[in-house]
């Protein structure tokens, strides 16, 4: 039975696959391939709203509403100086804003939601956004394919250096500008990178769904 420990480890293998494949906006192929396979692998039917997102959906047992759970794919045009075992693999483009960490989360919580469907009341719809960096671009695209169609409430999260590890920042509403009606989590792992400067230059870069 999937515990929470090996969920962790899972997350972390996840994490740096993507850290050494990274790929910047609108040419997400084999992170967007790579995804489809582990979903596949883990008996899932994964699909898409615009041709170039990936979604899959867990429902629980008993109906309820339908909630979102949205990650971004896309890396940077930045060369990755780190010198870590894991580094980019690929000339000039890194996950320099922890896109890798939010795919590893939603894998993660993809493998514990499978094992644990039990604890779902509704459904869970799972969203792999691509193209984020180029705003609005990708969200606009997943919104106008239907990607959000029956959808309840949609949650977005981003890795937030500047928090403590271990810590959560949680906000309702409004998280600068242009965004609205969400509930933005803030988390940090350790291992993050020039996020935090780039997410204050470019404050609609959380989210844009
Ligand atoms: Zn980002």
């Amino acid at each position: 039975m999937l515990n929470i420990s090996n969920l962790h480890q899972i997350m972390v293998d996840y994490r740096r696959h993507f850290h050494q494949y990274p790929e910047v906006s609108y040419d997400e192929v084999n992170t967007r391939k790579y995804i489809i396979k582990e979903l596949e692998n883990l008996g899932l039917k994964p699909f898409t709203f615009s041709g170039k997102d990936v979604a899959v959906e867990i429902a629980g047992q008993q109906p309820g509403k339908t909630v979102i759970i949205r990650a971004d794919m896309d890396a940077l045009p930045v060369f990755e100086e780190t010198g870590l075992p894991f580094a980019s693999k690929i000339d000039g483009v890194m996950h320099a804003c922890g896109h890798d960490g939010h795919m590893a989360i939603l894998l993660g919580l993809i493998h514990y939601f499978k094992e644990h469907s039990d604890k779902i009341v509704g459904k869970i719809r799972f969203l792999f956004q691509h193209a984020e960096e180029d705003v609005p671009a990708g969200a606009i695209e997943v919104v106008n394919s239907g990607g959000l169609k029956d959808a309840d409430a949609i949650f977005g999260f981003h890795l937030w250096e500047p928090l403590e590890l271990g810590k959560i920042g949680v906000r309702s509403g409004q998280q600068w500008q242009g965004v609205i009606n969400l509930l933005s989590l803030f988390l940090v792992m350790e291992g993050m990178g020039q996020c935090q400067m780039k997410l204050w230059t470019r404050p609609l870069l959380l989210l844009s769904l």
